[in-house]
């Protein structure tokens, strides 16, 4: 299931452990991480398994662990990529302006340059390590006030500033900005990662050209992108020389590689503009795949289910093994009340789904538990956990797996299930507050006792 910056809800959760049987709605909602100073991330498992294999050959052409190093979306039609420990973060936005893979690729090849070449060590040395994800947080914001700091206006500055004021140590502005020479170093190690893998460093060129003439547009408010990642005129000079030297600068992506970027688009467009976002992004061909799967997630987003299925279902005609419209198909049917049926599109999706996502699988028994019946519980909660062993990340699925706890009148597996999900989510105080309700149930020392302990005395989120 899409969790597309949904957060736990304490009502959600109150109603769960009473054992009342909730209609869970699968609709996503954007505005909640609106307004709170929290890092807007989206998981999908579509958009996860395609940017995952972006980035594999250029980690390992690299020298780096693909398993090591973990990607995060986010939910930001701003154009921007940043490194922070061992995380590399996308916007959808630099998705949805990359006309070709190509393009993303080349920007994830620029920040493997700024991981592989220890550059974010500066933030890391500057901020307590589990500060980062917080600190992250206010990256887009940081992104400002950086473009502020630049152009001499304070006013803008004051404007991203909040975080880095109260923050006490993290105060310098300039401290997610990269230095000059870090950027062309990270370049210079793009190209050479493309270069081992066999792809065109045109993409890196042309999204940087583009963010450039972008720029110039746009005035005093710099693209967010370019206060993080200074790219003066002669930078670019060097890649279009550079660039051209490359033996694959004319290489083509894949049709299919362009499909599946293409079909992440069209749901990134349906979910931030809907109907009208996925006619801007495909103007040119509205009957292609792609603008007909945007077209469907659109249709679902603005409530009609009917309309969505038949719209899914003639996609799914078109491709039968293609894992996301499954999963799409999952989507419509839980919110068309028909759990049964999703739970079969989930199981069908994460069938064949290559990549393994928990996030499906943890989606099967969260169809399960929706369904309502008791004796389908433990299996629910067998392929939740099988889900969250794939992706501990997935705070969503810890509600789910609480309420099949609190359906079978296992108390205490319910507000531990609570608290991880809580932990997860970042609300530190409720997981500690479910943690010590749970931690009353058990024998100490067994390992839910143990689990609950370590939630209780962990001062901040594992990362
Ligand atoms: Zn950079």
């Amino acid at each position: 299931m899409k969790d597309w910056g949904r957060r736990l809800s304490t009502g959600c959760l109150a109603v769960a452990i009473a054992f009342a049987s909730v209609a869970t709605s699968a609709t996503p909602s954007f505005a909640q991480s609106a307004g709170q100073r929290r890092l807007p991330v989206v998981r999908d498992a579509e958009i996860e398994s395609l940017v995952k294999d972006y980035a594999a050959p250029i980690l390992k052409a690299a020298g780096l662990s693909p398993s090591r190093v973990e990607i995060v979306l986010v939910n930001d039609l701003a154009f921007n990529a940043f490194v922070a420990g061992r995380r590399i973060f996308i916007n959808t936005g630099t998705l949805l302006d990359s006309e070709t893979p190509n393009e993303t690729i080349g920007v994830i090849a620029h920040e493997v340059g700024h991981l592989a070449g220890g550059h974010q060590e500066r933030l890391r040395d500057q901020i307590a390590r589990a500060q980062t994800i917080a600190v992250v947080a206010g990256l887009l914001g940081a992104g400002v006030a950086a473009a502020g700091a630049a152009s001499g206006n304070s006013s803008v500055a004051g404007l991203g500033g909040g975080l880095m004021t109260s923050g006490g140590g993290i105060a310098q502005r300039g401290l997610f900005a990269y230095q000059r020479t870090e950027e062309t170093t990270a370049d210079r190690s793009a190209l050479t990662y493309l270069r081992k893998t066999g792809q065109s460093p045109k993409g890196l060129l042309d999204s940087f050209e583009g963010l450039m003439r972008k720029n110039m547009l746009a005035g005093v408010s710099r693209t967010t992108y370019l206060s993080s990642h200074p790219a003066p005129q002669d930078r670019i000079g060097f890649l279009q020389t550079a660039a051209r030297e490359s033996p694959f600068f004319d290489k083509k992506d894949s049709p299919e590689q362009q499909m599946r970027h293409d079909f992440a688009r069209a749901k990134i467009a349906a979910y931030n503009g809907g109907a009208t976002q996925v006619r801007r992004t495909f103007g040119r061909d509205l009957l292609s795949l792609p603008a007909l799967y945007g077209d469907a997630i659109a249709t679902h987003l603005a409530g009609s289910p009917k309309a969505a299925l038949d719209k899914i279902d003639a996609l799914i005609a078109k491709q039968p093994n293609n894992p996301w419209f499954q999963e799409f198909r999952g989507e419509i049917l839980m919110t068309a009340g028909r759990a049964g049926d999703a739970e079969l599109a989930f199981a069908k999706a994460a069938k064949l789904d290559k990549s393994r996502s928990g996030l499906i699988q943890a989606s099967i028994g969260q169809a399960i538990v929706t369904g309502g019946k008791r004796e389908k519980m433990k299996d629910a909660i067998a392929q939740i956990q099988r889900g969250l062993e794939a992706d501990p990340g997935n705070a969503s699925a810890y509600r789910f797996l609480a309420m099949a706890y609190g359906n079978l009148g296992q108390i205490g597996d319910a507000e531990l299930a609570t608290a991880e999900g809580y932990w997860e989510g970042g609300n530190f105080t409720q997981a500690k507050i479910f943690a010590a309700r749970a931690q009353q149930k058990f024998r100490p020392d067994s390992p839910q006792w143990r689990r609950a302990q370590d939630i209780l005395v962990t001062k901040v989120k594992r990362s």
